[in-house]
C-alpha cells in the first residue's frame, strides 16, 4: 500500500489538479519541492521517456515512491507541435504562459484548422530502479480558439475549447476539469492499475 508519494512537478498547476484527484485517497501526497529536488532534465521526444526520466530522479533524490506527469499540447495544423516541449514554447528566459499562448496564436494565424489535444503520461515508481513502473496515458480533444477566455486552470487552458462542453479549460470548474482533461484520464487509468 502507498503512503507516501512524491510527485515530481515543479508545476503549481499540475501539483493542484494531482493533488485534488489523489485527495480520496489516503496518500500523504509531497511536492518535490518539499525535498529541494531540482527540476529533472527532460531530453527526450517522447512524452513517456521524459515522464519516466522525472518519476526517477525524484524516486532516487527523496527515497520516496514517485509519480511523474509529462504532458503538452500537440496541434494538428503544426504536426503535434509543441508537444513535448510545451512548458517551453516561447523559450526558457523567463518561462511564461501568456507568451507560449502568444506564440500559438500567432503561428496559427489565418490557418482554419485548429483541432489539437493535451496528451498526458503519468508514471509512478515505486523505487528509483523500480524495474516495472506503471504507465498509464489520456488525451483531451478540443481547439485552439483565437482569443483566451476564462480565469481557470494554467498552461494553454484559456485557448483549449473542449467543443462538447462549449467551454476553454480555464473556464470549466477544476473538479470537471480533471473528469475530462487528459491529467485526470491519465490518473484514473494509473489508479485503476494500482489497485
Ligand atoms: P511538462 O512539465 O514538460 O510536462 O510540460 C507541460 C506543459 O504542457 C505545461 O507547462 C503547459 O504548457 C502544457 N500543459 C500540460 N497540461 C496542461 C493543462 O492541463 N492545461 C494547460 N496546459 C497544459
Amino acid at each position: 500500500m502507498l503512503k507516501r508519494l512524491v510527485i515530481a512537478t515543479g508545476n503549481a498547476g499540475k501539483l493542484r489538479e494531482i493533488r485534488a484527484l489523489l485527495e480520496p485517497l489516503k496518500i500523504e501526497v509531497l511536492p518535490q519541492s518539499d525535498f529541494n529536488v531540482p527540476e529533472a532534465a527532460e531530453p527526450y521526444c517522447t512524452f513517456i521517456e521524459n515522464a519516466l526520466v522525472k518519476a526517477r530522479h525524484a524516486s532516487k533524490l527523496t527515497g520516496l515512491p514517485a509519480l511523474a506527469d509529462d504532458s503538452g499540447i500537440c496541434v494538428d495544423a503544426l504536426g503535434g507541435a509543441p508537444g513535448v516541449i510545451s512548458a517551453l514554447y516561447a523559450g526558457d528566459n523567463p518561462r511564461s504562459d501568456a507568451a507560449n499562448n502568444a506564440k500559438l496564436l500567432a503561428d496559427l494565424k489565418s490557418i482554419k484548422n485548429r483541432a489539437a489535444h493535451y496528451h498526458c503520461v503519468m508514471v509512478l515508481v515505486r523505487h528509483a530502479d523500480d524495474p516495472q513502473p506503471l504507465i498509464a496515458e489520456g488525451s483531451w480533444h478540443g481547439e485552439i480558439l483565437e482569443a483566451p477566455r476564462g480565469e481557470g486552470g494554467f498552461g494553454y487552458d484559456p485557448l483549449f475549447l473542449d467543443v462538447k462542453l462549449g467551454k476553454t479549460g480555464a473556464e470549466l470548474a477544476p473538479e470537471v476539469k480533471n473528469k475530462v482533461s487528459h491529467r485526470g484520464q491519465a490518473l484514473a487509468a494509473l489508479l485503476q492499475k494500482l489497485s
